[in-house]
């Protein structure tokens, strides 16, 4: 069976409207290009025609593959998906479908990858969106840089050149709340950034809700961090040595100058501030507490409905070999 050097993994949450384009920009890569090239399509449960298309596409054209997803399981998910039906034989282009990634700069990013560099990601030099969310993002990569204990790339997506050896280490990797970009960091090898300018959406809307994107960047501090649990302690320390000095005040003022306490209202301050200081830190062990709670299910990240692979419908199988194998442990 042929083997393609380079798989383009892309998934599409309803994007129907730029599908077009897209298979236009990848077919005219494909020709161009002197590399052979396969894509890898996720549909991560759109309502709209994309599943119809990406069927039609892939059953005419084996040069694309196209995966189902159950329902949508979100971006990080649907690529975790699609990296499962790598095939290729040197590196992985990861984009999304919206035409803000060119693919084109696979090229770019392929001689990076000849001169011995393993992943190649992309560093987003200029942004054409908002104002807000431009700070929102420029704020986020900076604080995430300083609580993570993995040096996580500033500005750099998911959009990539990743070697297949490290594309098989993400594939081993069980984390469940994945944070794809911060995994490759902690990886390792050979890195190195290409500065692109990020381009606009050709067509629809972001498929990034406010509430996805908080997800996002609470897996990214959360699964990369331990940093904000060491500062709860210190922050327990600081506080108490306060307390300590103030006891200590208020003991010498009430046995030198017998002098009577004082101060109803900074009681009551100092109560509500502590107050809320520990239910944040509550939360904050909460949020690890969580990612340890899903991660011990042990659910299947995603679950594939179907795929086409070379014009070939395939249904998966579910595999549940280990937990019979449990249970015939238990029966011995
Ligand atoms: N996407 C996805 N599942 C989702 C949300 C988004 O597969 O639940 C895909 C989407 O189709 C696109 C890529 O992820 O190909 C990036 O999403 P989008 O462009 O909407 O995000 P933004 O660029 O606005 O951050
Ligand atoms: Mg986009």
């Amino acid at each position: 069976m042929h083997t393609p050097q380079i798989n383009i993994v892309v998934p599409l949450y309803n994007e129907g409207k730029v599908f077009d384009m897209l298979i236009d920009r990848l077919d005219q890569l494909m020709q161009t290009s002197p590399l052979s090239i396969e894509v890898i399509l996720i549909d991560d449960g759109s309502r709209d025609e994309t599943p119809d298309l990406m069927r039609k596409l892939s059953l005419a054209n084996p040069r694309y593959q196209s995966v189902f997803l159950s329902r949508n399981f979100g971006h990080q998910l649907a690529l975790t998906a699609g990296l499962t039906y790598v095939n290729a034989s040197e590196a992985v282009l990861i984009v999304d479908g919206d035409l803000q990634d060119p693919p084109e700069l696979l090229a770019d990013f392929y001689e990076q990858y000849k001169k011995g560099y393993d992943v190649v990601y992309a560093v987003r030099k200029k942004r054409k969106e908002n104002f807000i969310k431009r700070a929102a993002y420029a704020s986020f990569y900076r604080f995430l840089k300083r609580v993570s204990y993995v040096e996580i790339p500033l500005d750099s997506g998911d959009f990539s050149l990743v070697s297949r050896a490290v594309i098989d280490h993400l594939n081993a990797m069980p984390e469940e709340s994945r944070f794809i970009r911060g995994m490759r960091s902690w990886i390792g090898y050979k890195q190195i950034g290409v500065e692109y300018e990020r381009s606009e959406r050709q067509a629809g809307e972001s498929k990034y809700s406010l509430k996805k994107l908080l997800e996002l960047a609470f897996n990214g501090i959360f699964n990369f961090s331990e940093y904000p649990i060491q500062l709860i302690t210190r922050l327990g320390l600081f506080i108490m040595s306060l307390s300590g000095i103030y006891l200590l005040t208020v003991l010498f003022k009430r046995l030198v100058y017998n002098s009577t306490p004082e101060g109803f209202t900074a009681i009551l301050a100092t109560i509500i501030a502590f107050g809320g200081i520990q239910l944040f830190a509550i939360g904050l062990i909460g949020e690890y507490v969580l990612r340890i709670f899903f991660q011990v299910k042990k659910r299947p990240l995603f679950i594939v409905k179907n795929s086409i692979e070379r014009g070939e419908v395939r249904v998966p199988v579910v595999r549940d070999k280990d937990r019979f194998a449990e249970e015939a442990d238990r029966a011995d």
